[in-house]
């Protein structure tokens, strides 16, 4: 069998807490195994971006509804190169400022929302299960939106471990005061999205993957031995 054959159609799904490494790992392992990558994070604070640039109160739950099923929303799913565009604005860092990351979980915490954002990620799955496969990752791919993937891994890391981890990305650092200014984006953020996701325990097979004292490409191959134990190795 070729190399390419066995990936073409595998679905891959990935959750786990902020600061787990899940994006760059879950691209790190789509690239490896020529696989589409999409980032549902994303698609929820690019609804935030939305949503506050059309000047919607995000405490207003049915007009944020209704902003995010009108969602103009195309994402890029080149694990090399992810894009996102709304309404034809690429939104690739906006996304990632500290107003949005303060602000998504009032959104996402939002179950219309929910319903929505989670069929446009089945939509993008199924499509990509007909072509190259696919890496999706977030809260809820392994329990909500892609139960059926092919290969389900939750990746976590203990709280130190994800606080220094998302620390260093921010502000380059993780000395204590560069600690202590990403806890709320790290700690707050995952216990609103935890009043609707449950993304700490593993559900019923899916595999963790403990990153805490792995680096990045050891937690790459982590789960390429995880994909590899499922579906068998890649020849
Ligand atoms: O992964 P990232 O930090 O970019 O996710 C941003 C936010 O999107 C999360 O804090 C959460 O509120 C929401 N999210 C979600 N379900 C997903 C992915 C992300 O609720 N599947």
């Amino acid at each position: 069998m070729e190399t390419g054959e066995l990936s073409r159609a595998m679905v891959v799904a990935i959750d786990g807490p902020s600061g787990s490494g899940k994006s760059s790992v879950s691209r790190g392992v789509a690239s490896a195994l020529g696989l589409a990558y999409l980032d549902t994070g994303a698609m929820y604070r690019a609804a935030t971006w939305w949503c506050l640039h059309q000047g919607v109160p995000l405490t207003d739950t049915a007009a944020v509804a209704a902003q995010v099923r009108g969602l103009p929303l195309v994402m890029g799913t080149d694990p090399a190169a992810p894009t996102v565009h709304v309404g034809g604005i690429d939104v690739g860092e906006a996304i990632r400022e500290t107003a949005i990351s303060s602000a998504v979980s009032a959104v996402a915490t939002n179950l219309e929302v929910r319903a929505e954002l989670g069929r446009l990620q089945r939509v993008a799955i199924d499509e990509a299960r007909e072509r190259t496969g696919i890496v999706a990752e977030g809260r809820d791919i392994t329990t909500v939106v892609a139960p059926d993937a092919d290969v389900r891994v939750l990746l976590t890391a203990t709280e130190d471990a994800r606080l220094a981890r998302r620390a260093r990305d921010v502000h380059g650092s993780d000395d204590a005061a560069a600690v202590e200014a990403t806890r709320d984006q790290v700690l707050r953020r995952d216990a609103d999205d935890s009043t609707v996701v449950q993304f700490h325990v593993a559900a019923d097979g899916v595999v963790t993957v403990d990153s805490s004292h792995l680096d990045f490409d050891q937690t790459v191959q982590a789960v390429l031995d995880v994909v590899e134990s499922v579906v068998g190795p890649r020849s």
